[in-house]
């Protein structure tokens, strides 16, 4: 199958690829572009084709060659070849004698019949010129049948078969003239013989076969050639171009002369065979059938050739077989053989053989046409869908810009502050923008670039809000938010009034530490509100995750930056106050400890250089001021707390919290209501209560809490009652206190008149809500707390102690009694709930108790001889510390003597096993705690005297306050009281 090349037959595809073969049928049609040159490249050239369609004198020049030796006036082969060639527009006597010029012998006698009829005809015919017979007719004779001695011309590719075209070229000058002489001579004909393969080269390429026919002369080319030829009419020459039509076949028989190589030869038939024969039916119906498959499955075919499988059941076997191996992409070889065979049976099968491999082709050929197409038209689907995605995702808003869009929108963001960014920033950017483009939109990668680009684009580098430092405006801001903490804001005004010195603040860490309700986290809106700063505040109570501060690595999925960048990003400043709530109730990480990422974040040494893993770049946090809140100190991390500085809020008394509860709850709870302050009293005997009955814990939210439900409850009391505001309540206009009543008609001492009155309706001035102690329970339910204080006076062996929890100070008895007595039964039994200190306290204070003893009764065997039990009540609360280590040692003295202890008397101190006393913490909640319990002697350690000293004059007042380091002096205070009475 050499030779045989899709490629090549598509290119047919566009002509009849039927008559590649030069098989001479060809529609009319009009291609006056020869472009023969390639044609003989490969026998079934389209260009050659072309040749055939063009019109005017070359159609002319095909006639004689029909007409010489025709046959069967009504052969099917020649009916659509006059159809598509336009020959039936000329008589069709003329083309029914036209086509399968070289004739079994089995039809010789009709086609010689013919061939008379037409010389008769052509004889009739008055004029015999030469341009008459080269455009027109061709004269009969001689007749195909006499040439017995004709030009032998090579053909290289295919053999030449009867009733088939074939454009060769003739480089020979010598040659070309004789051809033409010989058609001069109205004997127009000449051998056509296939070139046998040059034993001597390999390469068998077009050219070289070409080249190789050029230089053989005389017997040399002889000994080329195929003995078995076609006998071929020379249709016409252009320039070196000869076109010859095939007729019959020959054999060469003896060189006649060599130059142009002359043979003579011999005219040969067919075998005899029988025409009822049905294997050589059958082989042919075969043919017949393959030839139509081949025609159904091979696309290149089918439409053209249509017209003749319609009439291939009347081709005769002979030249069933010539058109079915003239026609098929079988070698030259093959072909030849063909042509060589003369047993109609065995030329039959040969050509069935080669039907067959060329149907085999065909499917091949479509499966790789099927193959191609679908891979086209999957990439076109695809492609297709793509697009029509892209609009659905358009229209929905999904996906509204494109890569370049994205692109945009990032570089329009940065545009404005370029310079402010800093170098290794934009670089990134830059390098992210460029990667951005490479990637297809919709990759993940793609999206992992766009959010990243996102966060670097959007966060506020080095644009900063204005700091406002003036401290008298500072200071009037944190007066109008919070009562008292004259501590905090001093030291705010000291940090405003450095910044203002220096010309630019400095971001420092403050933590506000105090029990929940001190105001730790409003203290720090506060703080931002007179820095003019943006805030934020994130709480890290429980926090465990340290990417919850330094943000996940980029190739996580769903991968977020840190709390500071987000942070950055929603304030849209670089220099917020960023407070950080709970920073006691830090969690311990699995994975990392938080502790330290928030080191990082908050250590001014580190915190320019801020690293966050999703960010990956540096960012400079040393702008922002940190203010962190606690309830414990001791929970702090150490490394944090050194780099903090604390300032700590201990709740307030009962002073502060009227104060507060007027100036700034109330205020609030009204406003939030819609009520009017002349629509509610609330007596100072009422708040009174409420703060000791009912809010008795450091903070003041329980307080906020409670003022708030009894303006709700005012709101609906007002509302029950018919109280509509006349339009929607402004809140504190004094003249806004005419109610609009429809029901209130009994007060007229509080009717106002109307100068038209259209309605019924009165407006009166509503008698104002009077809260008072009596009536407080209606709005707050029963107080929650009874008095501390549960004994009066205190029994031997029960002393006041003071404690301190983070929920502020709060009093505690230490009582014991005796269990058993007798000689050698001494021992302490401890309950309470009590921690590992305090139990050690209470063995330490049995000790110092027993030697105390000893000293002041030496008689006394009480210790020695008595099982004591020491409790501290409230069981169910847990306890630790070792500050009640003095009032341990005061009960257990008290019960040893027998002498209770002076009355309204707390105290609170460490003991050591030598009587010294340790200093304690919490002095002011312990301060505060006692007040509340009507204490009016407490006993601090000396140590403590300076922070005592520091408290707040009416935190201080009407207290009988006594420092000590030792326990002597304690013993003195707590038991003297006899002494003098005695
Ligand atoms: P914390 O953070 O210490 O738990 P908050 O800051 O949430 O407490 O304060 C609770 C409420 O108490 C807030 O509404 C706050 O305004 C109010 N508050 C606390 N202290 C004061 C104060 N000194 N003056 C006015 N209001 C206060």
């Amino acid at each position: 199958m050499k030779g045989f090349d899709t490629n090549l037959r598509l290119q047919a595809s566009s002509l009849s690829p039927e008559f590649s073969n030069g098989f001479l049928p060809k529609r009319q049609g009009s291609v006056n572009n020869l472009k023969l040159r390639n044609c003989h490249s490969r026998s079934f050239s389209p260009t050659m084709l072309k040749l055939f369609s063009s019109t005017g004198s070359r159609a002319h020049h095909l006639t004689p060659a029909i007409r010489v030796g025709s046959r069967s006036v009504d052969s099917p082969l020649f009916k659509a070849l006059s159809q598509l060639t336009g020959l039936n527009r000329r008589s069709t006597s003329l083309g029914h004698r036209a086509f399968f010029c070289s004739e079994p012998t089995d039809a010789a006698s009709d086609s010689e019949a013919a061939a008379e009829a037409e010389a008769k005809a052509a004889e009739s015919d008055s004029d015999g010129s030469d341009s008459k017979s080269s455009s027109a007719i061709v004269p009969t004779n001689p007749r195909p049948e006499d040439c017995l001695t004709v030009l032998a011309l090579p053909v290289p590719h295919r053999p030449l078969f009867p009733g088939f075209y074939m454009p060769i070229y003739v480089k020979d000058p010598k040659v070309l003239a004789a051809l033409q002489e010989s058609r001069r001579r109205q004997a127009p004909y000449a051998g056509a013989f296939l070139l046998k393969d040059d034993p001597a080269a390999d390469s068998s390429s077009s050219t070289d076969i070409e080249k190789n026919i050029n230089e053989l002369k005389g017997q040399n080319l002889l000994d080329r050639l195929h003995e078995v030829g076609t006998l071929a009419q020379i249709s016409s020459i252009q320039g070196d171009q000869v076109i010859l039509v095939g007729h019959r076949r020959l054999r060469i028989t003896e060189m006649v002369s060599e130059e142009p190589l002359t043979v003579k030869v011999d005219h040969i038939k067919d075998k005899p065979f029988d025409m009822d024969d049905d294997v050589i039916k059958a082989t042919s119906f075969e043919v017949i059938s393959t030839l139509r498959d081949v025609l159904k499955t091979s696309s290149l075919w089918r439409d053209h050739v249509q017209t003749y499988t319609q009439h291939i059941g009347d081709f005769t076997y002979p030249r069933l077989a010539d058109f079915g191996a003239a026609i098929c992409g079988a070698n030259r070889h093959q072909a030849q053989e063909v042509l060589e065979e003369l047993d109609i049976h065995k030329r039959l099968r040969l050509t069935l053989e080669l039907m067959k491999k060329e149907m085999e082709i065909s499917k091949i050929q479509e499966t790789i046409a099927k193959a191609i197409e679908e891979k086209i038209s999957g990439e076109q689907r695809r492609y297709l869908l793509n697009e029509q995605l892209k609009a659905i995702k358009k229209e929905l808003g999904v996906e509204t810009d494109d890569k370049s869009a994205l692109s945009a929108k990032f570089k329009e963001r940065i545009e404005p502050n370029k310079e402010k960014i800093p170098p290794h920033v934009l670089q990134v950017i830059e390098e992210e923008l460029t990667k951005l483009q490479l990637l297809e939109a919709s990759s993940s990668e793609f999206n992992v670039t766009r959010n990243y680009l996102d966060w670097l684009t959007i966060l506020p580098w080095g644009n900063y809000s204005d700091e406002n430092f003036d401290v008298v405006r500072a200071q009037q801001i944190l007066d109008e938010d919070h009562f008292g903490l004259s501590d905090v804001k001093e030291r705010i005004l000291e940090f405003i009034a450095v910044g203002r010195l220096r010309g630019t603040s400095q971001g420092k860490i403050i933590c506000l530490s105090g029990p929940p309700g001190v105001g730790k986290t409003s203290i720090g809106r506060s703080i931002a509100r007179a820095l003019n700063r943006k805030f934020f505040r994130f709480s890290v109570g429980g926090l465990a995750d340290v990417a919850e501060i330094k943000g996940h690595r980029r190739t996580y999925v769903g991968a977020m930056p840190g709390k500071m960048v987000q942070c950055l990003k929603n304030v849209g400043t670089a220099n917020p106050l960023v407070l950080i709530d709970e920073i006691d109730k830090l969690g311990r990480g699995h994975a990392g400890d938080p502790a330290s990422a928030l080191l990082e974040l908050l250590d001014p040494e580190q915190n320019a250089n801020f690293l966050d893993h999703y960010l990956d770049v540096t960012i400079d946090l040393s702008k922002v001021l940190f203010v962190c809140t606690a309830n414990v100190i001791d929970m702090i991390p150490n490394p944090l707390l050194d780099r903090m500085e604390v300032i700590s809020i201990a709740g307030y008394i009962t002073d502060e919290k009227v104060h507060i509860a007027r100036d700034y709850l109330e205020k609030t709870a009204r406003g939030d209501c819609g009520i009017k302050p002349e629509q509610v009293d609330v007596s100072d005997a009422a708040l009174l209560s409420l703060i000791e009955n009912y809010c008795r814990e450091a903070g003041v939210r329980n307080l906020q809490k409670q003022i708030e439900k009894i303006y709700r409850k005012i709101a609906l009391k007002l509302v029950r009652e018919g109280v509509v505001p006349e339009e929607p309540a402004v809140a504190s206009d004094p003249e806004e206190a005419e109610i609009v009543t429809k029901l209130d008609v009994e007060s007229p001492e509080n009717h106002v008149d109307e100068p038209k009155e259209e309605t019924q309706t009165e407006k009166i001035a509503v008698e104002k809500v009077m809260i008072d102690e009596s009536n407080l329970s209606d709005y707050v339910g029963k107080p929650v707390f009874h008095a501390e204080k549960i004994y009066e006076p205190t029994p031997v062996g029960v002393v006041m102690g003071l404690a301190w929890t983070s929920m502020g100070g709060s009093t505690l008895y230490i009582e014991t009694t005796v269990v058993e007595e007798g000689e050698g039964k001494g021992g302490l039994n401890i309950t309470g709930q009590l921690g590992d200190v305090m139990k050690e306290s209470a063995q330490i204070a049995h000790t110092v108790a027993r030697k105390i003893m000893l000293e002041k009764e030496p008689e006394n065997q009480f210790f020695a001889n008595s099982k004591l039990h020491l409790h501290v009540p409230a069981g169910a609360t847990p306890k630790d510390g070792p500050s009640a280590g003095c009032t341990m040692i005061t009960s257990l003295l008290s019960l040893a003597m027998k002498k209770p202890v002076k009355e309204d008397l707390a105290m609170t101190g460490e003991v050591t096993l030598t009587g010294r006393i340790l200093p304690i913490g919490g002095v002011k909640e312990k301060t505060i705690a006692a007040r509340r319990s009507q204490v009016k002697t407490i006993i601090f350690p000396e140590a403590n005297r300076r922070d005592f000293e520091e408290l707040a004059e009416n935190v201080k007042e009407g207290l009988d306050v006594h420092f000590v380091d030792d326990y002597g002096k304690i013993f003195e205070l707590a038991f003297g009281y006899d002494k003098q009475q005695d």
